[in-house]
Order: C-alpha cells, then sequence, then structure tokens
C-alpha cells in the first residue's frame, strides 16, 4: 500500500481517520472543528488535520461526511 492512503498515527481510533495525502487545507477542521483538527507540531515538514474525536451520534457522522465529501484531497476515509 502506498503511504499516502495510511492513517496518520494521531488519529483517534474509530471509524474515521485522515490519511497522508492530506494537503493540510484545513476545511474539515472549520467544517466539524469538534472532529477534526490541524496537527501543529513544528516537527512535521507539513501541516496536516487529523481524527481527535471520533463522532458518537448521527448528527456528529453527518458533519463527519459533509467534511470527507468537501475534501479537496480526498484523504478522509472511513472503515465503513
Ligand atoms: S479537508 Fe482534507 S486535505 Fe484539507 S485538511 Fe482536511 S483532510 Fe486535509
Amino acid at each position: 500500500m502506498s503511504d499516502q492512503f495510511e492513517g496518520f498515527a494521531e488519529n483517534v481510533p474509530g471509524k474515521y481517520y485522515i490519511t497522508k495525502s492530506c494537503i493540510g487545507c484545513t476545511l474539515c477542521s472549520v467544517i466539524a472543528p469538534e472532529h477534526f483538527m490541524e496537527n501543529t507540531d513544528e516537527e512535521l515538514p507539513v501541516g496536516h488535520c487529523y481524527v481527535y474525536k471520533q463522532p458518537e451520534t448521527t448528527a456528529e457522522g453527518v458533519i463527519c461526511e459533509e467534511a470527507m465529501d468537501v475534501c479537496p484531497a480526498d484523504a478522509i476515509r472511513n472503515n465503513g
């Protein structure tokens, strides 16, 4: 499997994850700030987002799906 399809280690375990194809546009953290967050670790060469809270309700799941749909890098995935 190519690295770009791997999830970042920072993702909390669960259905949604952000892969290394993320370009760091931060759109997902604007749409779903309760679930996606920008990694501000200065050790990393390029900023990216990760999942810090998985959705627990149907409404939260809908908002995560919305972020997934608009991600320009197709970097937000769910494992079904
Ligand atoms: S919307 Fe996609 S490309 Fe943009 S920061 Fe989120 S995961 Fe990365």
